[in-house]
């Protein structure tokens, strides 16, 4: 992917080299960060390690590991236990050593899906790998524990992590790498500047990228707030060029967002292709890599340095107390002001749900239909990302969290508020897996396949590539939106053109209006229908009989058909749409059992069967066998 944008320079992949971390400023708060067991030393001194404790354990080769929680030692300590970072040296080559993580917060659903620790031996392996045996995980007391083995390679240092770090250190040296190349280019324009500093002092970086078109002689205003000097201030742009932003790393923890991020950065630069080109060409990207680095560098799952989660401030930040949230807000509201503002993403991670998904604010109905189209894009894009596993609920922005925050604080929800702004979302992909349950049509120009699509494969566990694609996914949706993609998909799916999709986006909310209807009658019914169930967040549900007398108001009856008839020619967008979507997962299914076939014909033989996959998932001519490709950046 770098390679294609001109960094020939070859550089350690960024991520990959946590050895020669810088201990984070502020980190030094007289905590333990080393411990000698015997022959094994554990260490975590190094930007964004967390480990707590070490105790060995009666049965010799095995210890008992304690996460350090946010803003751990302080008043304002949190009760975040998820993110563990560490290394440990002096084992033998093939030494096996299991581990107990002991004091973890809830995690059940994560590794019920078989999410697996990630390792890594600097000038052994060649990226961050899952441990190879699966993860045993129990309730303990009112925690949650995990046990898992290791059997090292080597005998040089190795680290262990929650999932595939990527530390301020990390993002540091990628910034740098890439600021170094992008800024020679002279088909497009970079920056790299300072948006503000956290409250530890850390600077956080703001990257423009986009074409020279419509470049203004003058540099951007200064913003509002004390925190910065926008000296080295990007140039202004014709304001008709429009504003889209992106944000990551809120939640430290939430290193998938960075993995997203980066898929996303690496394809906008992309040097030759025609979608990168016009991308560049349409819009003037704000780039935010790490919103919360005192977060990151403390090793926090998250909080920021004091014990706020970040992403419950951007309705009204305080530069004193939230300098980073207000920081990114003063840059989103000043190009609101000027009227060029158009797109918002805010990059997560999600512990319980598999895939990828968008949390959408509820909109009007004209509204909803773009951020429905939107989203259905990416998914018709990528098969990480699952359209049925987005929510547009109104619940959804003002939920509360376990703290007692409402969602009304979140990035989404607060940009919304302030600028009514349709395109502002909450990308959210799962730590471990992808469901993969939405096939892609292949991109023709109506004579040849210019992009080639995916077949539905059963769940994959994700990978630095696989993120990445997610990104990538993001920005092509947005030009399918716009009609400006060279390439779509569109005319090669079910939909054909977009006349269609917003036809069935309409039919789509119909679904979800008349869902909440049944949801509130079939409360009166004794049977709980399946359509309540699914009610908001989970549109186009399957209309059941009971659901269907339950919306009538009485138990059935006579002259059934007629009233069955009544019902659906009231609703016919309705089961229009339900068809529509059905016919997607009658599909996915049938390719399913289509791949599990293939699996069994091959008789389990591992290396056929990765070959099947292989051809399963070609994307743009890009290989895709994530679990042996090695992650290269440059
Ligand atoms: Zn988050």
């Amino acid at each position: 992917m770098w390679r294609a944008i001109g960094l020939d320079e070859p550089v350690a992949s960024p991520q990959l080299d946590p050895s020669s971390s810088v201990e984070g400023k502020g980190n030094q708060d007289g905590r333990q960060r080393e411990w000698s067991c015997g022959r094994l030393k554990f260490r975590t001194d190094f930007d964004s390690g967390n480990l707590g404790d070490v105790i060995p354990c009666t049965k010799e080769g095995e210890y008992d590991l304690w996460v350090r929680p946010d803003c751990s030692g302080q008043a304002c300590e949190t009760k975040h236990r998820t993110w563990f970072y560490f290394g440990v040296s002096g084992q033998s080559a093939n030494e096996v050593v299991s581990f107990n993580v002991v004091n973890m917060n809830k995690q059940a659903k994560l590794y019920s899906f078989d999410m697996r620790p990630v390792y890594f031996t600097p000038g052994s392996t060649e990226q961050w790998l899952p441990t190879s045996d699966p993860v045993r995980h129990q309730a303990v007391n009112s925690g949650f524990k995990i046990s898992f083995s290791h059997r090292f390679e080597s005998a040089r240092e190795t680290f262990f992590a929650f999932c595939i770090p990527f530390s301020c250190t990390d993002n540091e040296r990628l910034m740098a790498t890439v600021q170094k190349h992008a800024e020679q280019r002279d088909d497009l324009y970079f920056c790299r500047e300072i948006l503000g500093y956290s409250k530890h002092g850390r600077p956080i970086d703001l990257l423009t990228i986009t074409s020279k078109g419509g470049m203004l002689d003058s540099a951007e205003a200064p913003l509002s707030y004390p925190c910065v000097d926008r000296g080295d201030a990007a140039r202004a742009f014709d304001p008709k060029k429009k504003i889209f932003v992106v944000t990551s790393r809120v939640h430290p923890g939430e290193t998938p967002a960075t993995h997203v991020f980066n898929g996303f950065l690496g394809f906008l630069l992309q040097r030759d292709d025609e979608r990168a080109i016009k991308l560049r060409e349409k819009f003037v990207f704000k780039l935010i890599p790490i919103v919360n680095p005192d977060g990151v560098s403390f090793g926090h799952y998250r909080s920021d340095s004091q014990g706020q989660n970040l992403n419950r401030f951007y309705d009204d930040p305080k530069p004193d107390l939230h300098p980073e949230t207000f920081a990114v807000k003063s840059l989103i509201m000043y190009y609101f002001g000027k009227g060029s503002l158009e797109v918002c993403i805010d990059l997560h991670a999600h512990a319980n749900r598999m895939g990828s998904f968008a949390y959408c604010n509820h909109l009007s109905s004209q509204q909803q239909i773009d951020t429905i189209m939107y989203t259905k894009l990416v998914a018709m894009n990528c098969p990480y990302f699952d359209f049925r596993s987005c929510s547009f609920s109104e619940r959804n922005m003002s939920i509360k969290d376990k703290n007692g925050e409402s969602k009304e604080g979140s990035n989404r929800v607060a940009l919304y508020r302030s600028t009514n702004l349709v395109h502002i979302y909450t990308i959210e992909t799962n730590y471990s897996c992808a469901s993969l349950t939405t096939a892609v049509t292949d991109a023709t120009d109506g004579t040849k396949t210019l992009s080639p699509g995916y077949k539905v494969q059963s769940r994959k566990k994700f990978t630095v590539d696989s993120f990445g694609q997610i990104g990538k996914a993001l920005l092509v949706g947005m030009l399918d939106v716009r009609e400006w993609n060279p390439y779509s998909r569109l005319k090669s799916s079910e939909f054909k053109n977009m006349q269609i999709l917003r036809n069935w986006a309409s039919s789509y909310i119909n679904a979800s209006v008349l869902s909440k209807k049944f949801k509130s009658l079939s409360a009166l019914s004794p049977k709980k229908s399946s359509v309540a169930a699914a009610a908001t967040d989970k549109p186009l549900p399957k209309p059941r009989r009971s659901s269907i007398s339950a919306a009538r108001g009485d138990g059935g009856g006579e002259n059934k058909k007629e009233r069955r008839k009544s019902i659906f020619d009231q609703n016919k967008e309705l089961i229009r749409a339900m068809s529509l979507e059905n016919r997607e997962r009658r599909r996915s299914i049938a390719l399913q059992n289509e791949a599990e076939k293939d699996k069994r014909a091959v008789g389990g033989d591992k290396s056929v069967s990765d070959k099947l996959n292989v051809q399963r998932l070609e994307l743009d001519g890009v290989e895709t066998n994530e679990n042996i490709k090695a992650v290269r950046w440059f």
